[in-house]
């Protein structure tokens, strides 16, 4: 059973929710716990909850309240997952290359079980990393992190059994990364110092800089982050092919 700690934000960085709940979005801090507490609580980003490396739960926001830690997303066809997700930071300074503690991962999955229960509207495919809504830009929570495992608990998908297939064209890739509920290509940039998303790379809006384009290629790599993460290369194999075509039929 986890054990939550109450760590109020101290900001304004949130607000109340006027949407359903019906997804859940893994991060890690890249930050140890004292300055993620510090940031979240503090700072112009949020979340509802803070996972230690000991497994020790922090509460910054209720359920009930949008935090601000999805930033520009998208996920099956919607954006602005923060208004219907659940957000928890797990404290790890890279999950690209530092493995995740047994205890917090224990604690971790006490922790989905106990949100899931509470908020019946999330998905088992709405269970994501933040790499996953935001491809090319966030590359959270890592290909250190372990996915299968939570799957096994009944957290997430995972594609299993999947046999290896001929290699697809680009546009059949991104069909199967779309039905796998990743963004369709896209484009984003800033203005005033905030993402926004950009529908005609060639042309932007006045006063949005900083244009990034968002290729399959980019999308796949996030898949690849997530369900082939010793081919995090946005190039797909014939193992790539078995994966995507499993995981968007579950
Ligand atoms: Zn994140």
């Amino acid at each position: 059973m986890v054990t939550i700690q109450n760590a109020r934000i101290q900001s304004a960085s949130f607000r109340p929710r006027t949407e359903k709940v019906d997804t859940l979005v893994l991060h890690f801090t890249a930050l140890d716990l004292e300055a993620s507490l510090r940031v979240l609580r503090y700072g112009e980003v949020s979340s509802h909850y803070v996972l230690a490396e000991d497994g020790t739960v922090y509460q910054i926001l209720e359920d009930c309240e949008v935090g601000w830690h999805a930033g520009l997303s998208m996920w099956r066809g919607k954006t602005g997952v923060n208004g219907r997700s659940i957000g928890i930071e797990i404290v790890n300074l890279d999950g690209n290359t530092r493995d995740y503690p047994t205890a917090q991962i224990e604690a971790l999955i006490d922790l989905c079980t106990v949100i899931i229960a509470r908020n019946p509207g999330i998905s088992h495919r709405n269970v994501v990393g933040h790499s996953d809504i935001a491809p090319k830009r966030k590359d959270d929570p890592g290909v250190k992190f372990p996915w299968k495992e939570l799957a096994e608990a009944g957290i997430g998908l995972w594609p299993s059994g999947a046999q290896s297939e001929v290699v697809a064209a680009q546009p059949q890739i991104q069909s199967f990364l779309e039905a796998c509920g990743y963004p369709k290509e896209h484009a984003y940039g800033t203005r005033d110092g905030a993402y926004v998303y950009v529908f005609d790379s060639a042309n932007p809006p006045v006063g949005v800089s900083n244009v990034v384009c968002v290729t399959t290629k980019d999308i796949l790599r996030a898949f690849q982050l997530r369900f082939q993460p010793d081919n995090a290369t946005g190039i797909a194999l014939p193992s790539t092919m078995g994966l995507l075509r499993r995981l968007a039929a579950m």
